[in-house]
């Protein structure tokens, strides 16, 4: 079948694909040990299914406004007021079909042939895949260990060209937990202020944050507000990932622009879930907290085991619900006649040997690290790691 060129190099999302294998197996009776899902294990809470349903009884079952319904935007401009210190009106807001939906339709709005877009890695997967599908370039900045997977900003000077328009940021971060302080962004704005680049702030996972206070982009000034677009969405604070509901907020004129690209695409977010998302956000947030607590015992847990498996390194992130150790001692070695030589290679060794799902860092152009998220029980995580601590002491 002849397929339009942008299609040529687009592969399906790994995190999903990997998801997906593991809910098959575990659907034909296998025992496996999911830690490739990024999204948390939690149920949605109570009082969000119950608006959703009163939405459903109340008839409210029919198109909205294109950009989301006025309550949500200001639930939403209200967030930001009371969260972030941030002022938007409802003219700089969009809801869309997941914070993936938003991050689209902001490539699509923004950039084609031509532009060049920074992303830092290692990167979330989709973010290089919705650029290049935009017609414009992403120029990979790598990050490292050393700096806690934080851009050295020499390094992002020298990657700035007269192309470079904009640059994703995206903290806490997937799949590093890294979290950017103020002083941190401070030294990007400092980098990038004399010229007229963007930041998208991807802000998605800001609610899980173990360490550090959360601090935007758009938090350092007019200026850095102004060429902010925030990211964000419900699905990991209040563990709505199949409700699909994400916003952003930013400068108008890019804010009509995507939802013109919404409204002759996908139309409005279901209107169902744009009710649920009001009393997520307006509603009690002890769950979201609970939540949170979880996640901060898993991954003090997660840290401390990783780090006595032999050959095995893992620092401490900060946010988010993802670890990304460092298996490059392994690479090299063999486990029952199978060498090893790469993440994706260790991480079908997992999976066949000891039925152990994780995301090679490569999907997330970091090879010598793999990706496991902790939003599974601890009974679950101290199984898989049990599994993958007896595989990696028979490698030699
Ligand atoms: N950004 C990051 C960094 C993510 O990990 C995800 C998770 N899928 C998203 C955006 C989008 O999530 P969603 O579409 O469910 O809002
Ligand atoms: N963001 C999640 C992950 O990285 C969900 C999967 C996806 O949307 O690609 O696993």
């Amino acid at each position: 079948m002849k397929l339009a060129l942008r299609v040529g190099n687009l592969k399906p999302s790994p995190t999903l694909a990997i998801s997906a294998k593991a809910k098959a197996m575990k659907a034909e009776g296998r025992d496996v040990v999911d830690f490739g899902a990024g999204e948390p294990d939690f149920d949605t809470p109570d009082n969000i299914k119950d608006a959703a349903i009163n939405a459903i009884k109340g008839g409210f079952t029919k198109y909205t406004a294109v950009g989301g319904i006025p309550e949500l935007k200001d639930a939403i401009i209200d967030k930001f007021k009371n969260d972030n210190t941030l002022e938007y009106t409802r003219e700089e807001i969009i809801i869309s079909c997941g914070g993936k939906h938003v991050l689209y339709n902001l490539c699509q709005a923004l950039f084609q042939q031509g532009d060049e877009v920074i992303v830092p890695a290692p990167y979330w997967v989709s973010y290089p895949a919705m650029i290049t599908l935009a017609g414009a370039e992403p120029v990979i900045l790598n990050t490292g260990e050393e700096t806690g997977f934080r851009i050295d900003t020499e390094r992002l000077k020298e990657s700035l060209t007269p192309k470079t328009r904009a640059i994703v940021l995206n903290s806490p971060s997937n799949p590093t937990g890294t979290v950017y302080s103020r002083e941190e962004l401070m030294a990007i704005y400092d980098t990038i202020k004399d010229t007229d680049i963007l930041v998208i702030s991807d802000e998605i996972y800001e609610k899980l944050l173990y360490e550090e206070e959360f601090v935007s982009f758009a938090n350092l000034g007019e200026d850095a507000k102004k060429r902010t677009i925030i990211v964000n969405g419900l699905s990991k604070s209040y563990a709505m990932t199949g409700w699909r509901l994400g916003y952003a907020a930013g400068d108008s004129d890019i804010i009509r622009a995507m939802t013109s690209i919404q409204s002759q695409s996908t139309s409005n977010p279901t209107s169902i879930s744009q009710k649920a998302g009001v009393e997520a956000l307006r509603g009690r947030q002890d769950d979201v907290l609970k939540m949170v607590q979880e996640f901060d015992k898993r991954r003090r847990y997660i840290i401390e085991r990783l780090n006595t498996i032999k050959g095995v390194s893992c620092i401490a992130p900060m946010g988010a619900f993802y670890v990304f150790p460092n298996i490059s001692k392994l690479f090299g070695l063999s486990y029952k006649g199978t060498k090893v030589l790469s993440s994706t290679e260790f991480s079908s060794l997992l999976l066949k040997g000891a039925l152990v799902t994780v995301v090679p860092g490569a999907a997330f152009g970091a090879e010598g690290y793999i990706r496991i998220s902790y939003a599974k029980s601890l009974k679950e995580i101290e199984k898989g790691l049990d599994r993958m601590e007896g595989l990696v002491s028979n490698m030699d």
